[in-house]
């Protein structure tokens, strides 16, 4: 397990493992380095999903119905990048709620502010959201919100500070990252954002089975 550490009231998510051996395990990819995942540098698109030590295999080994489900829970805590302790109170939200649960887990994460500011396409990768919104340039309806975990709400509108916008690494996302790129829930007019509805669990990426993660936490 990679170690992992975490503060009181913001998820410090940081996985000190190489953020490439983390998509090889999970076995696809999880977009953790930002551009470089858009390119033929990512080893993913250059020898397939290796798993970290082992050579490409003529077949997959078989996985038990446990290790099914953990990598399952593992993918998806990996692909939002959220620790363990803070993966369980969602789901227990999520248990509460009287929704199902796989939606209300998966919209949990989705709305999660690092998770919509990297949809925005305001830069390259979450890693870089959670940097712009810990120093304090993200907005939500114009005040800023200094917490990666907040999560965000139908009608609001997410923003830069004016110290952001001129941030190169910024403008390059904004240039090239396309208004198709953006999810239909969200909307994106220069560096300005609005959550127009919640998102569907058939709009949200990575094909997780969340029925699988539930039985994981169930046994
Ligand atoms: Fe994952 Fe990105 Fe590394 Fe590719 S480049 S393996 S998508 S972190």
């Amino acid at each position: 397990m990679p170690a992992e550490e975490e503060k009181e009231g913001v998820s410090m998510a940081r996985y000190t493992d190489a953020k490439c051996k983390l998509c090889r395990r999970e076995g696809q990819k999880l977009y953790l380095k930002g551009k470089r995942c858009s390119t033929t540098k990512c080893p993913i698109e250059r020898k397939g999903a290796v798993p970290p030590g082992e050579r490409p295999k003529r077949r997959p080994s078989r996985l038990s119905d446990y290790g099914v489900r953990l990598r399952e829970k593992q993918r998806l805590k990996r692909y939002y990048g959220v620790l363990e302790a803070q993966f369980r109170r969602y789901l227990r939200k999520a248990e509460k709620s009287g929704d199902d649960v796989g939606t209300v887990l998966l919209r949990l994460l989705e709305t999660r502010l690092d998770n919509v500011v990297h949809k925005l396409g305001f830069c390259w990768s979450k890693n870089q959201s959670r940097q712009l919104i810990r120093h304090g340039h993200v907005l939500v309806d114009g005040r800023k919100v200094d917490i990666p975990s907040y999560n965000i709400k139908q009608g609001q509108v997410v923003s830069l500070s004016a110290k952001a916008q001129g941030l190169s690494a910024v403008q390059e996302a904004r240039d090239q990252i396309p208004n198709e790129a953006v999810p239909k829930w969200l909307e994106r007019k220069g560096l300005v954002g609005k959550v127009k509805r919640l998102p569907e669990e058939e709009e949200l990426e990575g094909n997780f089975d969340v029925s699988l993660i539930v039985e994981y936490y169930s046994r």
